[in-house]
């Protein structure tokens, strides 16, 4: 059966479902195993083997997380030569990518990134232009390094598991000498509100917001929303960038999408077209937004957004 290596960076207290979709994945190919990186609580430990780890390994060294990715290549490099694995999956983040690309290199094996689907035999399906198609790809060397976008499956546990065995791979002190070592981070201000890429439901704003994301924020708390953006809204410095959806920022498939001041071009799409429900706001009845959208409100978003947080409220009492 062939070995797969997941690459889980840096969880927190619990996987996230992101984490969970790639183990998914991974037992449909093959035999998982996890290359993990940061700190193990016990939740974590536990959901991998639900999830069908078989072997997990982890660095010697336990500060990766202070250099930018290289070492995080050699890291995963040394547990594939260990493993015997032949495919290796990670996120499709921008990280995760440049560690799919260094590894490629390292490794000499073929790199498909921005997959939506994997097949058993490991032809992946990628989206390409803005996700107006899907193309098939498989790499022909022993190793295939596949960045997977999230939502592109359910996760669902393994029938049987149990904890998997830990082996410690030796990370070769040449990998952080060469690297560039991160000085100081500045935590972003939590918001409270869920992460935009597993949120179940998402109000997003565009140039329409005119700067001012407050009656979004207010709709989204009164939902447990995430707030989104498009590209406009994040270039003007309205909102930060980690809250871009679409073909350049990320991509969202919630139960429901509330598109407000966004016009709704392909790249845009591209990034919550998936979404069960679409609700746009527009003040233009004639924007391509409506095209897409399940239930569209032509109206100033500034009037209908407030006014859809207070009957929210009043419903609730
Ligand atoms: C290679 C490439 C990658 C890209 N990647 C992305 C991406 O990842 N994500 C992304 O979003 N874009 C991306 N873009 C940009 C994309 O093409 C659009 O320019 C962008 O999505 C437009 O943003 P918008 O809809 O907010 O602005 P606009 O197109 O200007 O639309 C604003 C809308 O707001 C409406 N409006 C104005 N005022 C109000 C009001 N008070 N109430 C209600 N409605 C109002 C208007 O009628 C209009 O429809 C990319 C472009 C390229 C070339």
């Amino acid at each position: 059966m062939p070995k797969v290596l997941v690459f889980i960076d840096n969880p927190g207290q619990v996987l996230k479902k992101s984490s969970l979709e790639l183990l998914t994945i991974a037992r449909s190919l093959g035999e998982p195993a996890v290359a993990f990186n940061g700190e193990l609580h016990d939740d974590v430990a536990r959901s991998l083997g639900e999830y069908g780890a078989q072997a997990l390994y982890r660095p010697s060294a336990d500060d990766l997380d202070d250099y930018l990715v290289g070492p995080k290549a050699s890291y995963l490099a040394a547990a594939v030569q260990t493993s015997g694995a032949t495919v290796v999956l990670a996120e499709n983040s921008a990280e995760g990518k440049e560690i799919a690309a260094r590894l490629g290199i390292k490794l000499g094996a073929g790199v498909i990134t921005d997959v939506v689907g994997v097949e058993p035999d490991g032809t992946a399906h990628k989206s390409v232009l803005a996700g107006s198609y899907t193309s098939t790809a498989k790499a022909t060397t022993p190793v295939a390094v596949l960045t997977v976008k999230p939502n592109s499956i359910t996760p669902e546990p393994a029938v049987t598991g149990t904890a998997p065995a830990t082996t410690t791979i030796e990370v070769p002190e040449t990998a952080t000498a060469a690297s560039a070592r991160i000085t100081a981070r500045n935590d972003k201000p939590a918001s409270g509100r869920p992460d935009l890429t597993e949120a179940r439901i998402v109000v997003a704003g565009g140039r329409g917001v005119d700067g001012d994301f407050g009656p979004l924020e207010e709709l989204a708390d009164v939902l447990g929303a995430a707030v989104g953006a498009s590209r406009a809204a994040t270039d003007a410095g309205w909102i930060g960038h980690d809250a871009q959806v679409g073909q350049t920022g990320k991509t969202v498939s919630p139960q429901l999408f509330i598109s407000a001041g966004i016009s709704g071009a392909i790249q845009q799409k591209a990034g919550m077209q998936t979404a069960k429900v679409i609700v746009a706001v527009n003040k233009d009845a004639e924007s391509p937004v409506f095209e897409i959208a399940d239930f569209g409100i032509v109206g100033d978003l500034f009037k209908v957004l407030p006014q859809a947080t207070e009957e929210i409220k009043k419903r609730r009492g």
